[in-house]
């Protein structure tokens, strides 16, 4: 595994030299790989507005570069909605992309001018009438594409097409305050299945003409998620191809009455902008026969790494010692949880000199790492991070 194929050499000095002297652990986020992401997906999705999922990545120099890039953002909570209208994103820029929120939350965002809300369920389809009255909304669709992603948004989140058609039903007969804008749908996280994005687009077609014929209502939109994916180990396509087969999808489905597209990247987005910094603690072996050491690291589950919970994420791992023979170890973090050890099955190989205080850096950890930190577990802080 070569380390060009996750970071440019140049990129890879610039965190190499940022990092010397600075105390472990840390994230390095690389800015301008995020605006380059920006441009590449809006290469290649023309004609769909993107909506960054703040949640990949909150840091505020992230947001105001896209920002800057004319990006506008999904938003999961008030909380992610204040630090968006603290950089001074317009409302009409930000959707409430979540479908679980209390009755002050949606007054809250409508009150400060959020317009645009998902939902999937009746009751939150009430609360949004009632509280934020006169909105757009669209429904999230249940979809199945948990086996082929690594990190499945599957079963929490959306309705099957019996409930959408109730609800769009239930707004006519009840004159509910709000607008149905449309259908989205989240086909799971580095889903490594393009196909997924077809399948759910041929629902929501179904969707689309049944609302039309039975309740003469035009929807607009349709929301398409993140599940792009990031470049860990193990390789996915780039997203020309993704962007290649739902460009195909939308024309055989909706030919040339195409719905406004809106996309909610997250991971693609910034993933391959970080480079996390961390150090050996502690090297061991549970007995003198044991074949693997363990080697046990300043970072773990609890603050940063909680996407290596069931081994899902398989992020690039390098250190200084390159060039020298390596033997494959365990790798585990710093706190007295036992189930903070990252790989176990996923075998990583370290080189045999590896000691404690070598520096060892996970790449591709721009996204989900930093913001899923434990606060004080065991004492430890929250990881710093810089924009670089
Ligand atoms: C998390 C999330 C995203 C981002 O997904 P990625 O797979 O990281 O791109 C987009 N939309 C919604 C509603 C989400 O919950």
């Amino acid at each position: 595994m070569k380390i060009e194929r996750f970071i440019s050499t140049p990129d890879w000095e610039k965190v190499k030299e940022f990092s010397v002297g600075k105390e472990t652990p840390f994230l390095v986020v690389n800015v301008d790989t995020i605006k380059k992401n920006y441009q590449e997906l809006k290469e290649h999705f023309e004609h769909a507005d993107i909506y960054y999922a703040v949640k990949a990545n909150p840091r505020v120099e992230v947001l105001e570069a896209l920002r800057d890039k004319g990006s506008s953002f999904d938003a999961a909570s008030i909380y992610e909605l204040d630090r968006l209208f603290s950089i001074g994103v317009e409302p009409s820029r930000i959707s409430y992309g979540n479908t679980i929120k209390k009755s002050a939350h949606i007054r809250y965002a409508y009150e400060k001018g959020i317009r645009l809300f998902a939902t999937d369920s009746e009751s939150d389809l009430r609360n949004i009438s009632e509280h934020a009255p006169g909105s757009r909304v669209f429904i999230r669709m249940l979809v199945e594409g948990a086996l082929s992603a690594d990190w499945p948004l599957a079963r929490k989140f959306g309705c099957n097409l019996d409930e959408i058609r109730h609800l769009i039903s239930l707004v006519r007969e009840e004159k509910l305050d709000v607008q149905i804008y449309g259908l989205s749908f989240h086909v799971g996280s580095q889903q490594r299945n393009i196909m997924m994005w077809d399948y759910a687009l041929l629902k929501a077609k179904d969707i689309f003409d049944w609302a039309l014929e039975e309740e003469g209502i035009q929807l607009e939109m349709i929301n398409m998620g993140g599940g792009f994916p990031s470049n860990y180990v193990v390789e996915a396509d780039p997203i020309g191809t993704y962007a290649a087969a739902i460009e195909e999808s939308l024309d055989s489905h909706f030919y040339e009455k195409r719905p406004r597209i809106i996309l909610e990247p997250g991971r693609s987005m910034v993933g391959n902008a970080g480079v996390l910094v961390s150090e050996v603690v502690l090297v061991s072996k549970k007995s003198h026969f044991e074949h693997y050491r363990w080697v046990y690291l300043d970072v773990g589950k609890f603050n940063g790494l909680i996407e290596t919970l069931d081994e899902c994420i398989k992020y690039p791992v390098f250190t200084d010692k390159e060039e020298e023979e390596k033997e494959e170890v365990i790798m585990a973090g710093p706190t007295c949880d036992s189930m903070d050890i990252m790989y176990e099955d996923h075998k990583v190989s370290l080189p045999l000199s590896l000691r404690e205080g070598d520096k060892v850096y996970w790449l591709t950890t721009g996204a989900y790492t930093s913001s899923y930190c434990a606060v004080e577990f065991n004492g430890f802080p929250p990881m710093k991070t810089y924009c670089i």
